[in-house]
């Protein structure tokens, strides 16, 4: 993976100037609230307020689930389709924790040589695919995996502009957390499994719990409530392997760009490729629309 200076905000702020200096309109911060339709093809939006916005052709990057089930009403659209996108598998589970550190993590014996160089700037604790296999099964059952998985970069390493000299800011991530769970129980299971994550760590830096200035810890219902993702599920849909190139996100969507409503189109991670900053579903979303239309 790479890191960008400036982080990956800097990769949305210059596609938004190119949208601009292409003659595009931008509108931040703005909930559409409805995708419009007459007689059965697609003709724009309404927004959080009742404005209308008018279009030949309306593009989706939500996920298909908010798409079809959250901006339109799902009595217009085939019960067949419906059906199959109420299956889309929304367990995309994951926690995520920004870090103050007071100063690096020191790893210890055979673990020692992730103190050289920079490779403390990107690291994964994964440990066997049995591991994972015990976590997913755990997170399936409603439990905090007993010993997480973890991804842990310290991009100040990389940039020592992002803390004040000698301090570092560091990110963590675990897989599986347990959003099977009910919802009444994830405020107490994210605490659980950010204790954990940290504990993780611990284990192979034992300098690491002490070396915490601050933290914050997110877990699914942020993701879902910051981004109108699904179940706070990133991945716009899991890929299992009957889900895979044309597959995606539901057999028969060949690739998920074109839907059955006339001029509506996704193009975000729920599409072919995706997930992941690729830029890759929404490339091919718009060779499908310029088949289409031209
Ligand atoms: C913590 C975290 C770390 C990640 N790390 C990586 C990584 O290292 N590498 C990688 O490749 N991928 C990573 N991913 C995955 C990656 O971010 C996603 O796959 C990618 O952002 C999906 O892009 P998208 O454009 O399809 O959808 P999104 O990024 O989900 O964009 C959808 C947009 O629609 C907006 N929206 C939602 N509802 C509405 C509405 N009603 N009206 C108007 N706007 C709305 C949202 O605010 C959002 O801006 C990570 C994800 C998370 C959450």
């Amino acid at each position: 993976m790479h890191k960008l200076k400036g982080g990956l905000g800097a990769v949305s702020e210059g596609l938004a100037e190119y949208f601009e200096e292409l003659g595009g309109e931008l509108r931040l911060h703005t909930t559409i609230e409805k995708v419009l339709t007459e007689n059965g093809k697609a003709v724009g939006v309404e927004l959080r307020g009742g404005e209308r916005v008018t279009s030949g052709v309306t593009v989706s990057n939500l996920d298909h689930t908010a798409t079809f089930t959250g901006l339109m009403d799902e009595a217009d659209l085939p019960a067949d389709f419906i059906y199959a996108i109420k299956q889309i598998d929304h367990r995309g589970a994951y926690v995520q924790m920004q870090v103050a550190l007071e100063e690096l993590p020191e790893f210890t014996e055979e673990w020692s040589f992730l103190n050289e160089g920079e490779m403390r700037g990107q690291m994964g604790i994964f440990n066997s695919a049995e591991l994972l296999e015990r976590s997913w099964d755990q997170c399936r059952r409603g439990k905090v995996p007993d010993d997480v998985c973890v991804g842990f970069q310290i991009p100040s390493v990389l940039d020592d502009s992002l803390a004040p000299p000698g301090k570092h800011a560091a990110t963590l991530f675990a897989y599986h957390f347990p959003v099977t769970a009910p919802r009444s129980e994830h405020g107490k299971l994210k605490d659980v499994m950010g204790d954990r994550i940290i504990d993780k760590v611990t284990r192979y830096a034992p300098n690491f719990r002490e070396s915490i200035l601050h933290h914050a810890t997110f877990a699914p219902y942020h993701y879902e409530s910051m981004f109108g993702c699904t179940n706070g599920d990133f991945t716009h849909g899991l890929i299992h392997p009957e889900h895979l190139i044309e597959f995606r996100p539901v057999m028969g969507s060949d690739g998920g760009y074109r839907t059955p409503v006339p001029n509506l189109y996704m193009c975000g991670s729920g599409c072919a490729p995706g997930p992941g900053v690729t830029f890759l579903p929404g490339y091919n979303s718009a060779h499908a629309i310029l088949e289409d239309v031209a």
